[in-house]
């Protein structure tokens, strides 16, 4: 349970939304009708985002809600009706909204693309961006602290540094440089004073960038986050990375979606197919790749679904599943 007071409440929406405002304000043409932005999301209530937009839909941006869990052609039907301006959408369903899109069922010309809850692969950015033609900016956030880093209108996205102190650390908790990858952050909030969070760790893996942004917000900027720690796979003692399974899975272009499960020797892993896919091919040459970092003998044993299970509360997809989770 996160528990806010009503000018906390108020300011966790104002750190997801305000660039999206700053947008619509600078815009002579969005400045003066009513913005359309939907999110195809949880729909649970229980979610952080879902709440705050029941609560804040109002006349200067209306949230247009469609749950993850609904059939992709409910989806695309309600996306085509409310030609939205904004888009937010897991980046695990912006996959396959852009797929979508290039045959011809979606037919939206959104002004931005924002994607949040999962980490946003590059293959996943650059289909979005060639179909749409325009930027598509990660949110990096929590239902504990709002939005941690929000993407300007330059798609970088930037630390709520007025809101929060976020420290980039090691496994050790020592600080780390910028420009380097941190095995997680500590948060510490300073606007919610219901419920306030100290140097609170959330074990995702964030890269605060030195360069500047030309925006004019002097508030640092992060790189896309890639992975959280408790993502890591550990055979053995060996750590394996999950970007090990990405790069190979990024190459088969028939991949559409996967969810990668790890097992004693190896993972399973369950892909869904835009088009025909090589399958003992794409087997071996994972395998191929975790022999090289110290496997013996692993086992790969991949299975075409029609649909991935995704996380019951959030509906999130869980991409990469450690030996010990239930999913
Ligand atoms: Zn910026």
């Amino acid at each position: 349970m996160f528990v806010y007071d009503w000018d906390g409440w108020a300011t966790k929406w104002l750190s997801l939304f305000r660039y999206l405002l700053r947008t619509k304000w600078s815009d002579a043409e969005l400045a003066s009708k009513p913005l359309k932005s939907a999110l195809v999301m949880a729909s649970d209530f229980t979610h952080g985002t879902a709440a705050l937009s029941r609560t804040f839909s109002n006349s200067e941006l209306i949230h247009i809600r469609f749950p993850v869990t609904l059939p992709i052609e409910e989806i695309v039907a309600g996306i085509n009706h409310a030609q939205p301006h904004f888009l937010t959408a897991y980046p695990s369903v912006l996959r396959v909204l852009s797929s979508e899109a290039r045959v011809g069922r979606l037919r939206i010309a959104p002004r931005r693309i924002l994607t949040t809850g999962e980490p946003l692969l590059p293959e996943i950015r650059a289909d979005a961006e060639t179909v749409w033609g325009v930027r598509v900016g990660n949110v990096y956030s929590s239902s504990e602290a709002g939005g941690v880093a929000v993407p300007c209108e330059h798609s970088r996205s930037h630390l709520s540094e007025d809101l929060m102190i976020v420290e980039a650390v090691d496994e050790r908790g020592e600080p780390v440089a910028a420009g380097e990858r941190a095995a997680k952050v500590y948060l510490t909030n300073l606007y919610n004073r219901a419920l306030p969070l100290i140097r609170y760790e959330l074990t995702d893996e964030v890269i605060v960038l030195a360069e500047p942004c030309h925006c004019g917000s002097a508030h640092r900027c992060i790189g896309d986050i890639q992975g959280r720690l408790d993502d890591m796979f550990v055979y053995d003692g060996r750590r394996i990375h999950p970007h090990v399974f990405r790069s190979v899975l990024a190459r088969h272009a028939g991949v559409g979606e996967y969810q990668v499960r790890q097992t004693d020797r190896g993972a399973r892993i369950a892909i869904r197919c835009d088009a025909p896919v090589d399958v003992p091919a794409l087997g071996g040459e994972i395998a191929w790749a975790l022999g090289t970092l110290g496997l013996t003998r692993p086992t790969v044993d991949i299975h075409i679904v029609a649909r991935l299970s995704r996380d019951q509360g959030a509906a999130k997809l869980k991409r990469f599943v450690p030996l010990g989770r239930k999913r």
